[in-house]
């Protein structure tokens, strides 16, 4: 009986992920659905990569947070368009959600929509929201162990950015191990090695996403 009201609940997420995935491709916007844990970066990535490409592409974001406006006003000083959802407990944005928050946005000023999902390696992988893509951030003092731990999520990714290589020397990060068991679940990720602190390894990152957005 459980397991039928979650299959149910999927379902409808599903319908409205399509439709969001419509009004995208309609409206010709590639969109990001960026995930990751609490503190791995997924804020400090966002605002690196309107800094880099804000120039090339009209950029807008979707702030999802299970309360506060911390981030959204992070995004906010840059100029950029944002809209924030409150999820009121809830830990993941599903379709609905961003459906809603979509109505903040004017979708014809934007090509390009980031999408940062509330911090949590869990359900955000479970609920399409209809995005093009699924960004994910593995940070090195989270260890190696999450791919086989939360598997979903690095299957259902077509980038891994393994954030915060800046403190590498100071952490037991077992960089191949962590790599070569994300490949083992999807052997089509993207991996790029960045610190959102420094900067480094960064490019390869914007040079991936601008590829697609402006294609
Ligand atoms: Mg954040
Ligand atoms: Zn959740």
């Amino acid at each position: 009986m459980k397991i039928q009201v979650v299959k149910n609940i999927l379902d409808a997420n599903d319908r409205i992920a399509d439709a969001n995935r419509s009004l995208f491709d309609e409206k010709k916007i590639f969109v990001m659905n960026l995930m990751s844990s609490p503190g791995a970066g997924k804020t400090s990535l966002v605002e690196r990569t309107i800094r880099a490409l804000r120039d090339r592409c009209r950029i807008g974001v979707i702030e999802g947070d299970i309360q506060n406006t911390l981030d959204a006003d992070r995004i906010a000083v840059l100029g950029i368009p944002v809209v924030q959802i409150n999820t009121g407990g809830s830990c993941h944005l599903d379709a609905n959600m961003v459906r809603e928050g979509l109505s903040g946005l004017n979708l014809d000023a934007l090509d390009l929509l980031i999408v940062e999902n509330v911090g949590n390696l869990v359900c955000p992988a479970e609920f399409r929201i209809g995005a093009d893509a699924n960004v994910m951030i593995l940070s090195t003092p989270e260890g190696a162990d999450k791919p086989s731990k939360y598997p979903l999520i690095f299957k259902i990714s077509s980038v891994m950015i393994i954030n915060k290589i800046d403190l590498l020397p100071h952490l037991d990060f077992e960089r191949d191990k962590a790599r070569r068991d994300a490949l083992a679940l999807n052997r089509d990720l993207n991996i790029f090695e960045v610190s959102c602190r420094t900067g480094e390894g960064l490019d390869g990152w914007f040079g991936w996403l601008e590829e697609r957005v402006t294609q």
